[in-house]
């Protein structure tokens, strides 16, 4: 029997994850789930799977989820130190589905104390990825990506040489605007950025898919976790989202991970590593799928791309700063107080103003100047976002 902890239990993610473990009662035990103000959701997982402890990362929560759980068995606890302690808990697999840059620290733990992370938190590996990288070699940690596109890579590299891998072609939806005229962007609402043609994930992820925000940071995401070079990683719209990741080889070959939208296959993958195990996703039917289809990024729709190749040419702490001023210019767009084009323009200013003014370029992460790249990048975005109302 193995011990599991989900971090971000209570999300898209963490309830995929729940899911493929609850087919497998006699095979896992776990240790704690982590969630944030949907207690409900959190005590009755942590109920149903036995969980050592379930934590809200809101400190304010705690006498709720206290009440909750209260003679279960299950301990409950609350604030990010909560989440980062369970994180250290030694599980022996760690799910990190936790969104944002609030992800970093719990898996941080995981890679200290030489854990498995199987990591759907891209913005690990987006503010920090040098650091996370070493950390894990430092301590014999071992990462195991979840995102689609990066488990298709791993799944493709398998028995590979990656000095005979001469590209790296993430594919993208096209988010829920891909069609739209480009003039029409500004005005698009919340509820239209907020549905995704083709996957069902957590509002943040599916937003930033329509911006392709999403994409730039697994483009940082790809560079980190592989440590290839920027020139070798390209994007190309799939609409369908069958083909999940190519990966190009010296003698031409392409090698592409085909599968249905599911993340249950990602997660699947992770979790039964290096084993592959029956999953219940759907098994595609080519002959009615018929066709799939290619089209390059028009950088006039997506301008986070460009943004994204720009923080993986200048290095260093840029990628904390793009993530942060992302994050914020992504709350305030939930907020109703920017529209859609301008977190983009708002991600933009604070690259400038860093890159330039703060000599973040190249700059040795540790996970101190970090956090505080982050804080300083949204106090930026705050004034960024000053100037476009
Ligand atoms: P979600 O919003 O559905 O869930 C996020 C989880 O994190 C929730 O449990 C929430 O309570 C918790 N959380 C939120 N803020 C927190 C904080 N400050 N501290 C601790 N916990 C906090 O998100 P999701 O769609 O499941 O995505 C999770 C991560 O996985 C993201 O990094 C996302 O980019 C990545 N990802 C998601 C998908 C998907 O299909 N949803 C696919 C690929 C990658
Ligand atoms: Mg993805």
């Amino acid at each position: 029997m193995r011990s599991v902890t989900i971090l971000g239990s209570t999300g898209s993610i963490g309830q995929n994850t729940i899911d493929l473990i609850k087919r497998a009662p006699d095979d896992y035990s776990v240790m704690a789930l982590t969630g944030g103000r949907n207690l409900t959701r959190l005590a009755e997982d942590a109920i149903a799977l036995r969980a050592e402890v379930a934590v809200t990362c809101y400190p304010e929560c705690y006498e709720d989820l206290a009440g909750l759980l209260a003679g279960t068995g299950v301990r409950a606890a609350a604030g990010p130190e909560a989440v980062a302690e369970a994180a250290a808990m030694p599980a022996d697999w760690t799910m990190s589905a936790i969104v944002g840059a609030a992800g970093l620290v719990p898996g941080m733990e995981v890679l200290r104390r030489g854990g498995t992370l199987a990591l759907a938190n891209k913005e690990t590996l987006v503010t920090a990825g040098r650091l996370v990288m070493q950390t894990a070699r430092d301590h014999g940690a071992r990462i195991l990506p979840v995102d689609s596109e990066h488990s298709a890579i791993f799944q493709a590299l398998v028995g590979e040489d990656m000095g005979a891998v001469n590209r790296i072609i993430v594919t993208a939806s096209g988010g829920a605007f891909r069609d739209w005229p480009i003039e029409d962007l500004a005005n698009a609402t919340l509820a239209q950025a907020s549905s995704h043609p083709n996957w069902d994930m957590g509002q943040r992820i599916t937003i930033d898919s329509a911006s392709m925000f999403n994409k730039g940071l697994e483009l940082i995401e790809t560079r980190e976790f592989f440590e290839v070079g920027p020139e070798k990683i390209e994007v190309i719209i799939h609409p369908e989202s069958l083909i999940h990741a190519l990966v190009g080889f010296d003698d031409g070959a392409l090698m592409a991970h085909v599968g249905p939208p599911d993340m249950r296959h990602a997660i699947g993958y992770a979790l039964h590593w290096p084993e592959r195990r029956t999953l219940p996703v759907e098994r595609l039917d080519l002959a009615k799928i018929g066709a799939m289809t290619f089209r390059a990024p028009d950088p006039a729709r997506y301008p986070a791309l460009a943004l994204a190749r720009r923080v993986m040419e200048e290095g260093g702490l840029m990628g904390a700063v793009f993530n942060a001023a992302k994050e914020r210019a992504l709350d305030r767009f939930i907020e109703g107080r920017i529209g859609f084009t301008d977190m983009a323009v708002v991600v933009e200013r604070v690259m400038d103003k860093m890159s330039s003014s703060d000599g973040l370029q190249k700059a040795t992460q540790d996970l101190d100047t970090v956090l505080d790249t982050d804080k300083l990048a949204r106090l930026r975005a705050d004034e960024a976002i000053a100037q476009t109302s």
